[in-house]
């Protein structure tokens, strides 16, 4: 098969998907995009964020993609699948030198991470201190040292690529809701989806971290004005979880059968219920909510939840 055979086999999210009913609340629907089930291995808007960069670097006879991210982080996992559905060796620099001391424990107690040397990423463990530096040229000049002529893919996976790949999100027939609702990181997956939504549709984002930079960020990838951002849903800080947030997942996956992940999906849904019942949307809008995946970090958060003495979210 050629490359870009191969190409169109692993990037090739699931066909016509429809999107899922969820419930009605004080005359609002809701609908759920499953884009968490695109791909078996390659989750959610990641699979999105991946696609165009990992095309590009198959083009450009780079075989080996190197990115960074959290020790639980949905981005590392998906970049550590695609290297191995496109047999590209991969990197991965994690935060966290001490994760490094003692490998076999780090992977006894970190799914994420035994899931990415599982599909064949190198490690590099660094201080938090390095991990700031990581977008500095001196960085980026010793990682090249050491790894070669990698293509790189920033934290995240956000950059112009990433953007393409999620403007593929909302297919012609999601124009006909009025809100669109999607959780923020990096801001580039809702970037994507205000760039390839109708004008007058409302795209809301829910940032699943602290911090005032993000519609900066957004309005530097996007191009249009019709986005607002939610922000008290973040539970205290990126990755951060309570019991009502578990409590609240579990409750939604035993009435409508879907998962949702702690980090992001959980935390949106957990605002849309609530903005639905306080009678902040009016009467009739539709909203059509994206399932960006991130089921990944399921595992290891259950670990950081029984450590704390709350319960589990439920599998
Ligand atoms: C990474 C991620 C996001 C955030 O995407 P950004 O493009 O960084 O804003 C949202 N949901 C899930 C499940 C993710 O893994």
């Amino acid at each position: 098969m050629t490359f870009v055979a191969i190409m169109a086999v692993v990037f090739k999210e699931e066909p016509g998907i429809p999107n899922q009913f969820i419930t009605s609340i004080n005359e609002v629907h809701l609908y759920l995009k499953r884009e968490d089930l695109l791909h078996a291995e390659i989750s959610g808007n990641k699979f999105r964020k991946l696609k165009y960069n990992v095309q590009r670097a198959i083009s450009e006879n780079r075989d080996r993609l190197l990115t960074f991210g959290g020790a639980f982080s949905n981005h590392i996992s998906a970049t550590a699948a695609a290297g191995k559905n496109f047999n590209l060796k991969t990197v991965g620099v994690i935060r966290g030198e001490e994760l490094g001391e003692d490998l076999k424990k780090t992977l006894r107690e970190n799914p994420t991470l035994a899931y990415a040397a599982a599909c064949g990423m190198e490690f590099n463990f660094v201080p938090r201190s390095d991990y700031r530096e990581k977008t500095s040229e001196d960085f980026i000049r010793e990682l090249r040292k050491k790894y070669g002529d990698f293509y790189l893919v920033p934290e995240g996976g956000t950059n112009s690529e990433a953007i393409r790949g999620c403007e593929e999100i909302l297919s012609e027939e999601d124009k006909e809701f009025e809100v669109v609702c999607c959780a923020v990181g990096t801001g580039g997956t809702i970037s994507g989806i205000i760039n390839s939504s109708a004008d007058k549709q409302k795209i809301l984002g829910f940032p699943a971290l602290k911090g005032d930079f993000l519609l900066a960020d957004i309005d530097k990838f996007s191009r249009k004005n019709n986005r607002e951002l939610i922000t008290k849903y973040h539970f205290g800080g990126y990755a951060k979880i309570d019991k009502a947030l578990v409590d609240f997942i579990n409750e939604f996956k035993t009435a409508y059968g879907v998962a949702l992940d702690p980090v992001y999906t959980g935390k949106m849904l957990y605002g849309i219920f609530e903005l639905m019942r306080s009678g902040y949307f009016s009467q009739n809008t539709r909203i059509l909510a994206i399932h960006t995946g991130g089921l990944q970090g399921i595992a290891g958060m259950n670990m950081k939840l029984k450590k704390k003495g709350l319960p589990q979210i439920d599998v």
